[in-house]
């Protein structure tokens, strides 16, 4: 978006990307927006993103709002070309709204990216969009139904962010093991993984971002196992350990069949730190169907754990199902947020005495391969974006202090 808005001569605006994932995004962006006009009077302020896409009324009736546009209209050099020529604002204006069905998007990746400056890590998006429907989830209605970048553009696209120095590519999509189905002879997300481990030799480390546990084909299984240059983490979006509770979410695995696949990826890779998404307070939730969850982190061997107390979000089956009171749904959070620090912090203790190899990042921290990061006390030795070699010395609450050696 900066490229595309810098290169239509867009100036003078500030553009908020907003997130619908919960009522707390939608809240932050709000936030944001008013923030951000305090701070720029003068600016054009131009709302995007999935809660702009979802509820593009509900930002457009914010005095703070000039203009709306959908996640589509967002990465076509038109859109910002539009906004550039556009005639100054004048308050009494009312805002452009530019947001269209985001179901009849077919393409995706209009916007793959040459580099990401300084950063270690470079961000590769193969998918977008969701043909699922998972009862609490607002996502498909912000992306659209599932689509992916052909194999072809997705080596294309790695080699030139290797080249540009990035020694780690994460990729990154909505819903990324229904990768390829769209496309000519259905490649499977582990093919796509094949091809880029084989294609790009000089490319150091290969991460998955989340992926559903229930869709891990089997030439993926074996290149996560198989392959040290696949970052040894797997971010799993379990949602519950409760079969009932799962089956309300239309999830599409049971609590067995995740702890199965922990198991059975750990017994071929050591090494393999999870990590995973878990909703506490899902509507109908039982303290014993909690207790479910709670004790998934033990049995799955979980490190890393992204908790959300349920958000209702208007428009989803869960937003009319019966609601837990909100100190339930808190409390439950912070319960689960509690064991897995503790697995966490665990987890680290562990590593401690170790050498690893790290990729640094900014702000003197670097990243291992498990996802567990690195206060180095000798940042200076070691550039950003380099591989570098750590003797890990101790923890400081959830991170690792190490030295470069
Ligand atoms: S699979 Fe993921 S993105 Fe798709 S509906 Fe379910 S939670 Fe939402």
């Amino acid at each position: 978006m900066r490229r595309l808005a810098g290169a239509a001569g867009l100036k003078d605006a500030v553009v908020v990307n907003t997130c619908a994932v919960t009522n707390e995004a939608v809240r932050t962006a709000r936030q944001n927006i008013r923030r951000a006009r305090r701070a720029r009077p003068d600016a054009r302020i131009i709302v995007t993103g999935c809660a702009a896409q979802t509820a593009p009324d509900d930002f457009a009736s914010m005095a703070e709002v000039d203009a709306v546009i959908g996640n589509q209209e967002k990465l076509t050099p038109q859109e910002w070309r539009k906004l550039a020529d556009d005639p100054s604002p004048d308050d009494n204006d009312a805002p452009t709204i530019r947001v269209n069905n985001i179901m009849s998007v077919r393409e995706t990746a209009g916007h793959l990216i040459d580099g990401y400056g300084d950063r270690a890590r470079a961000f590769l998006q193969i998918q977008n969009g969701c043909d699922h429907r998972c009862t609490f989830c607002i996502i498909p209605f912000g992306r659209g139904n599932s689509r992916s970048v052909p194999v072809r553009v997705a080596v294309e696209q790695a080699q030139r962010l290797t080249a540009a120095g990035h020694h780690e590519i994460v990729l990154t999509g909505v819903d990324m093991t229904s990768y390829g189905a769209d496309l000519e002879g259905a490649p499977t997300l582990g093919a796509l993984v094949a091809a880029i481990l084989d294609q790009v030799p000089a490319l150091a480390r290969l991460r998955l971002s989340s992926v559903d546990g229930a869709e891990i084909d089997a030439e993926l299984f074996e290149r996560i196992t198989g392959d040290s240059r696949v970052a040894p983490y797997l971010h799993l979006s379990l949602q519950s350990g409760d079969n009932m509770i799962l089956k309300r979410m239309k999830r599409r695995h049971t609590r067995e069949q995740a702890i199965e696949l922990c198991h059975n990826l750990r017994a071929r890779r050591g090494d393999i730190a999870f990590g995973a998404d878990i909703i506490a307070g899902f509507p109908t939730e039982t303290e014993d169907m909690f207790a479910r969850s709670l004790n998934i982190i033990d049995e799955a061997g979980l490190q890393y754990l992204h908790v959300f107390p349920f958000s209702p979000r208007k428009g989803t089956p869960a937003a009319l199902m019966p609601q837990l009171p909100r100190t339930i749904v808190k409390e439950r959070a912070a319960r689960l947020r509690a064991k897995a620090a503790d697995a966490q912090h665990g987890f680290l203790d562990s590593l401690v005495g170790r050498e690893e190899t790290a990729i640094m990042e900014s702000g003197g921290r670097a990243r291992l391969g498990n996802f567990a990061s690195v206060k180095v006390t000798n940042s200076d030795a070691v550039a950003i974006g380099a591989a570098c070699q750590l003797r890990l010395t101790a923890r400081e609450g959830d991170v690792l202090i190490g030295e470069a050696i």
